[in-house]
């Protein structure tokens, strides 16, 4: 059998995580395949390049996402209702697409048995994770610092705000989903709307990873326990990786080999 070959799409890539968590999983378990990163600037060719590159499986990265699902012809149940792909799996030259972020981010927020939860931004993580905890019975609300993005979520039932008229109150956890944070050193909405709700929660979480963000440094100043995305980054891989395998090992066999590349910086 040839080697499988994977890769992560995305523009900027070269930050991207995914090629050594995939790669150690792939070494440990013994399988002849390899996971690197490609540059897309032009998510159009999203779909040509996989065949062109004989790939078995991708995962899609910013801003690429809703190319790779019109990219598709068979998509999975989630990724078709909240209209957002990252992770694609050739089978029988058709693609398959799934969405693992949000079962990925779900997961990643188990042990904080929170029911009430606030998430600051509405871009697409926050709109495919919206939908999966509020199937899961989570009550989740959304601020965002734009309206005009609130839209969605107000169609699809969600109580929704913006800096304007939101009235801070008690939720179990407070999530950043914004990129504030990422690449500069903002906090995701004015400090006195944070403090006050922030001053009212049990715990914070960001889902940026690799570094403390304004935001969880704000919630320590709090006192608050805090978490920051690296798990939802460590968990839609795993759930990635038994699509890419065919669900042939265990979410714990593949979670023991995948998080040695969180060893490293
Ligand atoms: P989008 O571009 O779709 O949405 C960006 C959101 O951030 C919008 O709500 C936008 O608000 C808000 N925003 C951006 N800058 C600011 C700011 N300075 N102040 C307030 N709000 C701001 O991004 P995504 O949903 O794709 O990604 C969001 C975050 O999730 C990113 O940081 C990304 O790295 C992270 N992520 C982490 C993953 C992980 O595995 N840990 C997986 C996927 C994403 P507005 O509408 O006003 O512009």
């Amino acid at each position: 059998m040839t080697k499988q070959l994977f890769a992560i799409f995305g523009n900027p890539v070269s930050h991207s995580k995914s090629p050594m968590m995939h790669n150690l999983a792939f070494e440990a378990l013994g399988l002849d395949a390899c996971y690197g990163r490609y540059l897309l600037k032009n998510g159009k060719q999203l779909r040509d390049k996989i065949f062109e590159l004989g790939l078995k499986g991708i995962n899609i990265t910013v801003p690429h996402k809703e190319y790779a699902y019109h990219a598709c012809n068979k998509l999975d149940g989630f990724a078709k209702r909240v209209g957002a792909v990252n992770t694609i799996v050739r089978r029988d030259d058709k693609l398959y697409g799934y969405n693992t972020d949000a079962s990925g981010f779900l997961k990643a927020i188990e042990n904080f048995a929170a029911k009430k939860v606030l998430f600051i931004g509405a871009g697409g993580t926050a709109q495919s994770s919206s939908v999966i905890l509020r199937e899961a019975d989570y009550e989740v609300t959304i601020l965002n610092r734009s309206i005009r993005r609130l839209d969605r979520f107000r169609e699809d039932g969600f109580e929704c705000y913006s800096f304007d008229d939101f009235v801070p109150q008690q939720y179990d956890l407070v999530i950043n989903m914004t990129s504030a944070g990422l690449e500069d050193d903002f906090l995701p909405a004015p400090k006195s709307i944070l403090d006050a709700t922030i001053s009212q929660t049990k715990a914070c979480v960001d889902v940026i990873y690799g570094k403390e963000t304004p935001f969880l440094k704000l919630a320590k100043i709090h006192n608050k326990p805090i978490k920051d995305g690296s798990d939802m980054l460590l968990y839609q891989g795993i759930i990635a990786f038994e699509y890419f395998t065919e669900n042939k090992y265990s979410f714990d066999e593949i979670k023991r080999h995948m998080k040695k590349a969180f060893d490293f910086n």
